[in-house]
Parts: structure tokens; sequence; C-alpha cells
């Protein structure tokens, strides 16, 4: 399966293009189900088993690693909210067995990248929802079979006070409303979308919208976006040990060029132990056992920060160390596409809005 994925990743790159083969693969692997529960169809992954997937995938092609988290925490969300209704339980098994992608539409014009904020809103007449949102970026928008879509719970909600809808493929209808043409991640193809769906009442997640962004949206998303960073950044600094490797010593270079692996490996320790201590501390929650905590959110969003920025040093050393060979979009030592992919990552909810939460946050929490 991985050999499919790499093999398509400069061309979805290069074409902005939807990375089908690797996605069609990455189906057949069964990995589409990998976030939800063994009693619903799906594969019941923990959490590191969840995060070494993104990375492994995203060090094959960040688009189909990302693809992969975000649908990931899209399924996760429905599989730890729909509260035992019938129909959410219906949809999630026909998901698991489809192996359906999930795309996740919280995006909205006028709202930018706040997450807990919407101006569309769910209008229910009879047992019938209908919502329309302008929504400003939708990964994979055209390719997916279902959307988790946020939107204030009625026309007379305020702003924060907004519920999640699943709506399916055949439920929506999608009107492009950008271009893609960016400078990295182009495989995800993620423009803006006009979507209207029309749903069943019982399509809409039982429990407030903040609830499931705090408990599970939030923290896994993160955990996930910082595993596939985590990843692209591995294979930019395998590239660069492997053109470090096969020059050989004694050619004349100076030694600060071997020492930018010494400290992207610091980098990426950090980085791979952070991870693994979010893990852990997310792990009882994701489990159902504690409900999440200040310091928790505190915590995940450390790591985003971490990870959005670290890898991104991570892939200038190794551009660093394989020069010309590194700066080109093909070839072995490449990391040109690793490193456009890896700007992205703080955007993707802007730190800057993840600063401010943080902060914050620390000042009423006792740091533990
Ligand atoms: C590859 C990729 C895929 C994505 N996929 C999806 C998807 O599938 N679905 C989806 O819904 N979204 C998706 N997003 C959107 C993403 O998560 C953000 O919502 C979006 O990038 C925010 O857009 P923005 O930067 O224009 O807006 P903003 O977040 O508003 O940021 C604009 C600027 O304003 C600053 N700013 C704004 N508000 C504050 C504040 N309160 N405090 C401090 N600074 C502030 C920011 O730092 C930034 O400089 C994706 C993004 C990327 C990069």
């Amino acid at each position: 399966m991985l050999s499919v994925v790499r093999a398509g990743a400069s061309d979805a790159d290069r074409d902005g293009r939807f990375p089908t083969p690797a996605v069609d693969a990455t189906r057949k692997a069964g990995l589409f189900s990998a976030a939800i529960p063994v009693e619903f169809g799906g594969r019941g992954a923990s959490l590191a088993d969840l995060a070494r997937i993104a990375s492994t995938l995203a060090r094959a092609c960040g688009a189909t690693g990302m693809i992969w988290s975000m649908h990931a925490v899209q399924v996760a969300c429905i599989s730890r909210h729909h509260g035992g209704v019938p129909r959410l339980v219906e949809l999630l098994e026909k998901l698991a067995l489809g192996q359906q992608l999930v795309a996740s539409v919280t995006s909205e014009q006028g709202v930018g990248g706040n997450l807990r904020s919407s101006r569309a809103c769910v209008e229910v007449a009879g047992d019938a929802g209908h919502v329309e949102k302008a929504a400003t970026v939708v990964s994979y928008g055209a390719e997916a079979g279902a959307y988790l879509i946020t939107a204030r719970r009625n026309p007379q909600s305020l702003p924060s006070d907004q519920v999640a809808v699943l709506a399916l493929r055949d439920q929506v209808t999608l009107e492009q409303l950008s271009p893609w043409n960016p400078m990295g991640m182009r495989g995800t193809c993620s423009p803006g979308f006009r979507v209207q769906a029309s749903f069943d009442e019982a399509q809409i997640l039982p429990v407030a919208f903040g609830e499931i962004a705090e408990a599970t949206m939030v923290p896994l998303s993160h955990l996930l976006w910082s595993a596939v960073w985590i990843g692209l950044a591995t294979e930019s600094f395998e590239r660069s040990r492997r053109f470090l490797r096969q020059r050989g010593r004694g050619n004349g270079s100076a030694p600060p060029v071997e020492r930018r692996l010494a400290e992207a490996d610091r980098l990426l320790a950090g980085l791979e132990a952070q991870l693994a201590d979010t893990i852990l501390r997310y792990a009882p929650i994701y489990a159902g056992e504690r409900k999440p905590t200040n310091n928790l959110l505190i915590r995940v969003n450390a790591l985003k920060l971490a990870a959005s920025t670290d890898t991104v040093r991570i892939a200038e050393l190794a551009l660093e160390t394989c020069g010309m060979a590194g700066y080109q979009e093909d070839g072995a030592y490449s990391v040109s596409r690793l490193l456009r992919d890896l700007y992205s990552a703080r955007l993707m909810i802007a730190n800057d809005r993840i600063l401010d939460t943080n902060a914050a946050g620390l000042l009423i929490a006792k740091r533990k």
C-alpha cells in the first residue's frame, strides 16, 4: 500500500490533484475505519496506532496523511458523540463498512479560523433539517462520501451555540467558491464551497458542538496533524542523512553541514517525546474515563504550536544539508514538497489564535 501512496505523491502535488490511487489503496487496507470502534465495524485503533498511521502515510505523501488524519478525526467525533441515536449509529456502521471519506465543514466566510463560532444555522421543519454554509476551506470536499458540518443550533442561537450535523453526499449540494492553487498540501484539494444540506433531524449530533470540540475534535486534530507533520519532518531528515552518507566524508565540506543532522535529530526527538506525552495525557479522556481539562487543552495546543514550527526548521536544516539537490522538486534528496507542505501547519488553525487561547488558559490554570 505504501508504495502506491509514495508513487503518487509528486503527481498529486504538481497537479493539485486528489491522490486517488493512494486513497483507494488506503481504503483497501481498511484504514478509513481505524478510528471507528470495533462494535460499529471499525478497527478501534489506539491513539498511538492512529498517530503511527498518520506519520507513516505522511512520510510517503503528506496530502494523503493529512486526508486520512482529517477523516479519522471526523469519524472519531461521530463515534464518541452519537449519543446512541439509532440513525447516527446506522450511518457510522455504513461509513465503517464503505470506508467512505468524511469531510470537515467548520470554516466559514466571516468567521476565519474560529472553530467555536458560526454564522450558518440549522433550520428544522417537522423532522427535516436544512443548513446552508459558505465554507472557506473544505479538504477533499468534492471527493467525500459524507460531511460533518458545524452551524448555530437554530436561527435565534448565538454564534457559539453550535451543533454538528452529519450529512451524506446525496443530501448535499456543493458549489465551489474559490480556486485551489496553494503552496503546499496541494493534494488535499481544499477550496471553499457553498454547502447546502438537507437531512433527517436525527443526523444532528445530540451533544453541543462545544463539548465535541473540547473532548475530541481539538485534541485529536492537534495530535494527528502533529503526527503528520512529524512524519514529513522525519522524511526530510532521512533524505538529508542519506545525502550525507552517500556523499561520504573527506570531500572537503565543513563540519557544520553534518552538525545540522544532529540539530534536526534533537528537534525531532523533542517532538516525538511531546507527541508521546500528549497521547498518554489524552488516552483516558479518549477512552471516556475522564473529562477533558483546561490543562489537557493547553498541552495539545502546545504540541500543535511546537510541531507546526519545529518541523519546518527540521525540513529547512535538511534543505541546507542537501543544498541544490534538496531544492529540486524531484530526486531522492528533494525536500521541496515536504517543506511546502509543512508551511501549512501554522495556518491550520492560526498559531496566533492558539497562543492567545493558551495564554488565557495559563493565567487561570495550575501548570501540570
Ligand atoms: C491544508 C489545509 C486544510 C484545511 N482543511 C480544512 C477543512 O477540511 N475544513 C475546514 O473547515 N477547515 C480547513 N482548513 C482551514 C483551517 O483550519 C483554518 O480554519 C483556516 O486556515 C483559517 O483561515 P485564515 O488563516 O484565513 O483565517 P484566520 O484564522 O482568521 O487567520 C487570519 C489571520 O488573522 C490572525 N488572527 C485571526 N484571528 C485571530 C485571533 N483571535 N487572535 C490572534 N490572531 C488572529 C491569524 O493569525 C492570521 O494571521 C484547512 C487549512 C489548511 C491549511
